[in-house]
């Protein structure tokens, strides 16, 4: 890797750590940085100036990238959607699952999660904008959903993640955010353990943390444009 693009790299991951924790004001906010299309050689100079959790969206690109940088010791995460036949290599290779959104998927994660080491970490996906292309599953069944994992050995329900529609208006954006915090504050009534809302993208992460978000992605604004895949 050459030195222009490490602090090129450096430069954007400084600012968006800077922009990230201020919106949050002190509270507790992480940066998940989105390496979907990037090279594992630029998840290892991100991770050299302190990234610890990475985001992929598809199971095989990560399996490539993990390999690459096992010697790391990561925190992976999976946000792209999820098909049951992947649940094996996603329960045996993720730290967290953010895009859990159907309860037949969960016996098939803790039966392959290893019986010894970590809990999957699990976020419930809700297709908050109600739009028939997303995953996600409909605001009213978190709460069954979320039960399930949480009742589920070998997972653990850690909160909710949601993808709102990339709106020209912000104002939508921004109730659409809000609306899942409020999802967010009821399920935290029957389960006080969850802490984790992810929401926001380059396009909006400031925004989503004021609205409550405590994990963001990021992905273009860390690595610049995305390949072509
Ligand atoms: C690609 C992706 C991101 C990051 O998107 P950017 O706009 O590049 O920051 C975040 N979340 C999900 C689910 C994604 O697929």
């Amino acid at each position: 890797m050459q030195e222009e693009s490490t602090s090129s790299l450096e430069a954007a991951w400084r600012d968006v750590t800077a922009r990230a924790e201020a919106a949050a004001g002190g509270r507790p906010l992480h940066v998940l940085a989105v390496g979907k299309t990037r090279p594992a050689a630029e998840l290892r100079a991100m991770a050299a100036l302190g990234q610890r959790a990475f985001g992929e969206n598809y199971v095989q690109e990560a399996r490539a990238k993990q390999l690459a940088l096992a010697d790391l010791g990561l925190e992976w995460h999976l946000i792209g959607p999820l098909q049951s036949n992947k649940c094996g290599d996603v329960a045996r290779r993720f730290d967290w699952l953010q895009t859990l959104d159907r309860a037949k998927l969960v016996p098939l994660l803790a039966q392959a999660r290893p019986p010894t080491g970590p809990t999957l970490e699990v976020l419930v996906q809700v297709n908050i904008d109600d739009e028939a292309s997303k995953s996600g599953c409909r605001p009213r069944d978190i709460g069954s959903l979320a039960d399930t994992v949480a009742a589920t050995t070998r997972l653990r329900l850690r909160g909710l993640m949601a993808i709102p529609a990339p709106h020209p208006d912000r104002a939508l954006r921004q109730r659409a955010f809000a609306r899942m915090r409020h999802a967010f504050d009821a399920l935290r009534l029957d389960h006080p353990g969850i802490d984790t809302l992810s929401m926001g993208m380059s396009d909006d992460f400031e925004l989503a943390i004021r609205e409550g978000a405590t994990m963001v992605r990021i992905g273009s604004q860390l690595f610049g444009p995305r390949h072509a895949r």
